[in-house]
């Protein structure tokens, strides 16, 4: 009952400083994040890092069949525009499904764990193991899933995309993604970062504007509580993957004036 009140009762946002925080946010912080809209119940940190109850997060939104396999959350901003892309797709015989939107800290270290397994038949070394799993995916913490505002589309497997059908996917959201805000995040030919990955898309609105920010705050975040943990460079990750995005999102930003720190 009280979560709902407090549901309610915000709209606009001061961030409530929780005790069990790391790095508190205070209204210094809340200026310069400017217009970014986040529940009063959740640190800055914490949603950076996906740290919170989405259940109860008010930007967010449950969501399933027919748009996403299985139940899952998103930020309702970003489902809406996925909604409109999608009717558009379906229209060309396109049917685009969310196998995966927004992940809290804990769904990030099943899947690193997963990985971390995978790579540790075939690697020894546990620096080799973090570089090889980091061809894919973000250690906990670090994760662009956390924001509620990407999506990875019908399959994460670069075989399916391959296919027929996977190729007919990739071309229609190459060509008309961008109508509705998204970018695919991860695009070829960059020199640095994860491997191309083709299904995953970011809805630039948000993620613009979150990526004004995060580093100032996330920089600093100690990540933990998983294999190989301690083998993770937070800091070289944001330089040398999380940032290694899509060359038009940033342009795109650059234009807008909005930096990336
Ligand atoms: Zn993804």
């Amino acid at each position: 009952m009280l979560y709902n009140g407090l549901r309610n009762g915000c709209s606009i946002m001061v961030f409530y400083v929780s005790l069990a925080c790391s790095l508190l946010v205070s209204d210094i912080a809340a200026a310069q994040v400017g217009d970014f809209k986040q529940s009063t119940h959740i640190t800055l940190v914490n949603f950076l890092t996906g740290r919170f109850d989405v259940e109860n997060a008010v930007e967010f939104t449950k969501i399933g069949y027919p748009y996403a396999i299985r139940p899952m959350y998103l930020r309702s901003d970003t489902f809406a525009a996925f909604k409109s892309m999608r009717a558009a797709a379906l229209k060309d015989g396109v049917n685009l499904v969310i196998v995966s939107g927004f992940r809290s800290y804990n769904d990030q270290v099943r899947i690193w764990e997963r990985n971390y397994k995978r790579v540790s038949l075939s690697e020894t070394d546990v620096s080799d193991r973090v570089k090889r799993i980091l061809y894919y995916s973000s250690p906990p913490g670090v994760s662009r899933h956390h924001w509620g505002c990407e999506v990875d589309l019908n399959s994460v497997s670069p075989y399916y995309f391959n296919t027929t059908e996977g190729k007919k996917v990739a071309k229609w959201l190459m060509t008309h993604a961008k109508r509705f805000d998204f970018y695919l995040t991860y695009n070829e030919g960059r020199l640095k970062g994860f491997k191309s990955e083709p299904w995953q898309y970011s809805y630039y609105p948000t993620a613009s504007k979150i990526m004004s920010f995060f580093r100032l705050y996330i920089s600093a975040v100690n990540v933990d509580g998983f294999k190989g943990s301690h083998a993770v460079d937070v800091a070289k990750i944001l330089d040398e993957y999380i940032i290694a995005i899509n060359p038009e999102i940033l342009k795109r930003m650059q234009l807008e004036g909005k930096i990336v720190y």
